[in-house]
């Protein structure tokens, strides 16, 4: 397991338990006192990020365009980014553990791989429309890493890749009524037939507002890390049978959200032996986890097979068109291009997926991160925040959950994604928990540390041992400032 940054897999009973006890216990915010010093921090500190985005927001809705950052009090404008760190418009650096939502695993503007970007920019531009030879050396590169990986196609996001394989699938499957099972609280995309079960297991179709009834008719969801359960996979798929069969099961292989609820280290292969059973497909989607927990993500990790795999983000190194599907030869020739004929086939297409600028950035990339062992170096530093967080968080008697799968850690303070839809009690506590992560959010913020929405972090090669020491004790003084039984 040595080319893999997860030294060791978190006890996930553990994990489990202690969220559990975070989500019943009070919440611990940041005292008022404390929360007035961050908001003042902000109109003092950050007077042009305000005046900005305040302008934008009557041209941008909420100011802001990407889901994953804070409009609280105000969103951040950046205005440089290197390596491990970001510098907003006002001059104030922060210690960079947003790293784009992911796909830059080498750190922020990664030198080498932008000066070869620069040099395809001076011979042929960014996007031609006709093949290129760096998306072949792409190709190429991925299936090295993952042999799973026999054919691959191109797309312009994550998004469209999840959309895509659900549409080989079922052309594969061929059956009209087949469901999609994905798991709940994972997060696909936005395409029609997956918003569904968002970020809070149970949920549904809550969030999928102006999409036809429709087109969710056909998608499902299963609780996380259930397969014998009342509502598990098991059960399920096997009702499924009765009605229509399965097209897939789509899962993240850490678990929704990249592991915010983590699964039991048997559980991908308990889903691969379900889906065989019934006859289905089994999707990962590695937009997070490919090349991220190691170059040949986790299915290498979990020694498994899927028959697709979904990219995105570190496949072009941080620059547009991150995403892909690859898999099985006979599922991704389905999805062919080129203009021939009637064959029957999944259409798919973009105008730049697969630009030339774009495959070559994820080629060096890729080239870059096995020389310097990024995966295992961005692992490292995961699990020595994690750890120095953990100190802190037992050092104040605090309840927050603190755990990381290699280059992912958890930063819980307010658990509000662990809440029990079920459980009428629970309703009440939504607002207020999401509100406590925006308020732990902006205080990192004050503190010079971007994080992923308040409770994540991604870590990169970039991230060194002094960097992470410095983050500690950045994260520490935030944690002085809430509030103690
Ligand atoms: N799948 C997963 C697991 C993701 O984390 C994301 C994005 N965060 C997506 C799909 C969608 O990717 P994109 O933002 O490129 O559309």
């Amino acid at each position: 397991m040595s080319d893999y940054g997860i030294s060791s897999y978190p006890d996930v009973d553990v994990i489990n338990a202690k969220l559990h006890d975070l989500v019943q216990a009070p919440m611990f915010p940041l005292r008022r006192d404390a929360l007035e010093e961050v908001l003042n921090w902000f109109d003092t500190k950050c007077a042009t990020s305000k005046s900005m985005t305040d302008e934008a927001k009557a041209i941008i809705p909420g100011g802001v365009e990407h889901n994953l950052a804070f409009n609280y009090p105000f969103p951040l404008a950046i205005a440089k980014a290197d390596g491990a760190y970001m510098w907003d418009i006002d001059g104030n650096q922060y210690i960079d553990f947003l790293q784009a939502g992911g796909p830059t695993m080498l750190g922020s503007n990664y030198p080498f791989v932008r000066e070869k970007v620069i040099e395809l920019l001076q011979e042929c531009g960014p996007v031609t429309g006709l093949f290129h030879e760096y998306e072949l050396k792409l190709a190429k590169e991925i299936q090295r890493h993952m042999p799973n990986i026999e054919m691959i196609r191109f797309l312009g996001s994550g998004t469209e890749a999840d959309m895509a394989a659900l549409r080989v699938a079922r052309t594969y499957i061929n059956k009209p009524k087949a469901k999609i099972v994905k798991m709940g609280g994972a997060y696909h995309g936005w395409s029609d037939q997956l918003v569904y079960g968002l970020h809070v297991p149970g949920t549904g179709t809550l969030e999928a507002h102006g999409i036809p009834k429709g087109c969710t008719d056909l998608t499902q969801e299963f609780p996380p890390d259930d397969i014998e359960g009342r509502k598990g996979l098991r059960a399920l798929l096997a009702k499924n049978e009765e009605k229509g069969g399965t097209a897939a099961v789509l899962i993240e292989p850490l678990g929704p959200e990249s592991g915010t609820r983590p699964l039991h280290q048997d559980f991908n292969q308990q889903v691969r032996e379900l889906c065989d059973q019934y006859g289905c497909l089994l999707i990962f989607d590695e937009v997070v986890t490919g090349f991220r927990i190691g170059m040949g993500g986790a299915q290498g990790y979990f020694n498994i097979k899927p028959d697709l795999t979904v990219f995105g983000k570190v496949i072009a190194g941080g620059y547009p068109m991150a995403g892909g599907i690859g898999g099985r030869a006979d599922l991704i020739s389905l999805c062919a291009a080129g203009v021939e004929g009637t064959k029957k086939r999944a259409y798919v297409g973009g105008t730049l997926s697969a630009n030339p600028l774009s495959c070559l950035a994820g080629y060096y990339t890729l080239q870059e991160m096995e020389r310097t062992d990024a995966c295992v170096k961005a692992g490292q530093a995961g699990d020595r925040l994690a750890k120095g967080l953990n100190d802190v968080v037992e050092k104040r008697s605090l309840p927050y959950v603190i755990y990381n799968t290699g280059s992912i850690c958890h930063v819980e303070t307010s658990g509000v994604m662990l809440l029990d839809i079920m459980d009428p009690n629970a309703i009440p506590q939504v607002d207020p928990r999401k509100h406590l992560m925006e308020e732990m959010g902006a205080a990192y913020e004050m503190e010079g540390i971007i994080t992923i929405g308040g409770s994540r972090v991604y870590n990169s090669l970039a991230d060194t041992d002094e960097i992470i020491d410095d983050a500690i004790e950045r994260f520490d003084r935030v944690f002085a400032k809430a509030e103690s039984l």
